[in-house]
């Protein structure tokens, strides 16, 4: 990997980062930085409250969404789990997608179980900002956005009926990046929801 001599825009210490890297932690300031063809600047992140009794080991960079989805069509060729997705998809939903450098499948594992369960992170008191630097974001907010519907898809796959052909829409909100934290390489987020 490439590194490329960048100097934070808040603090001007040095930023190393690498040619995928969208936003990256200030080891100085701690700020995130977001690297995009208009330069450098500071973009809010939220860090999520670790489960209790857990010990950090890294952070994580996740987007976050709302989206409704609308269900139009959703056709069987044997059970139904019709009843089940309609009342899941009732309500907006939040969509929870790993931006740092991760395999599609391990995204996927991440993120579905996420999704069917909802959970609501806190968020940490900015003194308690961790001095480890988050893993750099290489997954872009439009990238993640197109992963959503992605993850629909298999969420109405895994159902237990056999899926034959669905169509639906998402309309999805702006994105926020939460910083998790990670503990022995999975996550270890006090889930409140
Ligand atoms: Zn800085």
């Amino acid at each position: 990997m490439k590194l490329v001599a960048l100097q934070c825009p808040v603090c001007n210490h040095s930023l190393p980062a690498g040619n995928d890297d969208l936003v990256v932690a200030c080891t100085n300031c701690r700020n995130a930085i977001l690297l995009d063809e208009q330069g450098l600047r500071p973009l809010p992140v939220t860090f999520a409250q670790p489960r209790p009794g857990s010990t950090p080991t890294a952070w994580v960079p996740v987007w976050l969404f709302q989206g409704q989805v609308t269900l139009h069509r959703r056709e069987t060729q044997g059970g139904n789990a019709e009843k089940e997705a309609r009342s899941f998809w009732s309500q907006p939903r939040y969509f929870y997608i790993p931006a740092w450098d991760i395999t599609l499948q391990s995204l996927q594992q991440i993120s579905l179980p996420m999704l069917r369960a909802q959970p609501q992170f806190s968020p940490l008191p900015a003194g308690a900002i961790p001095s480890t630097p988050f893993q750099p974001v290489t997954v872009s907010a439009e990238d993640a956005q197109k992963l959503t519907e992605f993850l629909v898809l298999e969420l109405e796959v895994d159902r237990q009926d056999w899926l034959k052909s669905i169509s639906f829409d998402i309309s999805l909100g702006q994105p926020v990046l939460w910083i998790l934290p990670q503990s022995q390489g999975n996550l270890a987020v006090d889930e409140t929801g």
